[in-house]
């Protein structure tokens, strides 16, 4: 007959399992339908678009597939962490949004934004620490020049840190298991987009006043390429306030998306006066 413990261990191994199947659905979802689309199937419509001019060998690509595999099994235990800590009362989760009211869930939500920010700035500068770097962020800049698959390709060491955000926000406030959804899904989209290999943005996009304060997927390409540089994740305060913008971030960012929209107007023309002289 099972004891107690082989019951408790089947069930937790049940949740790693079912953990593990949803981060792999999202990596594919996310990265896998952004790598179909502009990689693969609008690859030439998109050219324009590109950062860097060449694409990866696929032996990096396969790298950072590889990498995220083993990151997703550290967040699947974590998550398996957070669900024991959560029966045994070490964490601030709740599960009826009433128990709070609306304004205070949607608050949570902009609040873990924010703080997952700042958290990410700070570890991130400090994996750039000469001996760090070479045992651990090392494996995230293998990809100097990124595809979206590259959006978890750590280190295991680097995932444990990277994860490391949700335990710390269930222990300090009061939060639904929706509003943490709702952080993992925009993390993973701007970690996409940071990882994407095009801009979208337009080019007044880092002038403006209205939209300066957020990232670009120029902005984390060039850290790729750089290193030293551009540690932000989704807004770019942190990097203004410690003076690490590369000094060229607002010119290149001109310079690529200027580029890309004369290569798109001298096409259209093309195209019309095609039209005009086909009539
Ligand atoms: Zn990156
Ligand atoms: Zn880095």
């Amino acid at each position: 007959m099972p004891s107690f413990n082989d019951i408790t261990m089947l069930f937790l191994s049940k949740i790693f399992f079912i953990n593990f199947i949803l981060l792999i659905l999202r990596y594919v979802f996310f990265s896998g339908i952004a790598y179909s689309i502009f990689w693969v199937w609008k690859k030439k419509y998109f050219e324009p678009h590109r950062i860097q001019n060449k694409f990866p060998e696929p032996q990096k690509i396969k790298s950072e597939i590889m990498y995220s595999i083993s990151t997703f099994i550290i967040f699947a235990l974590v998550g398996v962490g957070i669900y024991v800590a959560r029966n045994t009362g070490y964490t601030k989760i709740y599960l009826s949004i009433s128990d709070y009211g609306y304004p205070y869930f949607f608050l949570t939500i902009v609040l873990s934004i924010l703080l997952h920010d700042a958290y990410f700035y700070l570890f991130h500068r400090l994996m750039h620490h000469k001996l760090l770097f070479k045992h651990i962020h090392q494996v995230h800049h293998y990809s100097t020049n990124p595809s979206p698959f590259a959006a978890f390709s750590f280190h295991p060491l680097e995932a444990i840190l990277e994860a490391g955000i949700v335990p710390l926000i269930v222990i300090t406030f009061p939060i639904h298991p929706l509003a943490i959804l709702a952080l993992l899904l925009f993390m993973t989209a701007l970690n996409v987009l940071g990882h994407l290999g095009y801009e979208l943005y337009p080019s007044n996009f880092v002038s403006n006043k209205w939209t300066n304060w957020n990232n670009t997927s120029t902005h984390h390409n060039m850290h790729h390429q750089k290193f030293t540089c551009n540690y932000g994740l989704y807004f770019n305060w942190w990097d203004k306030i410690f003076n690490t913008n590369h000094q060229n971030y607002s010119d290149d960012f001109i310079r690529i998306t200027k580029n890309r929209d004369e290569i798109l107007n001298s096409s259209k023309v093309n195209s019309n006066s095609k039209l005009t002289h086909s009539l």
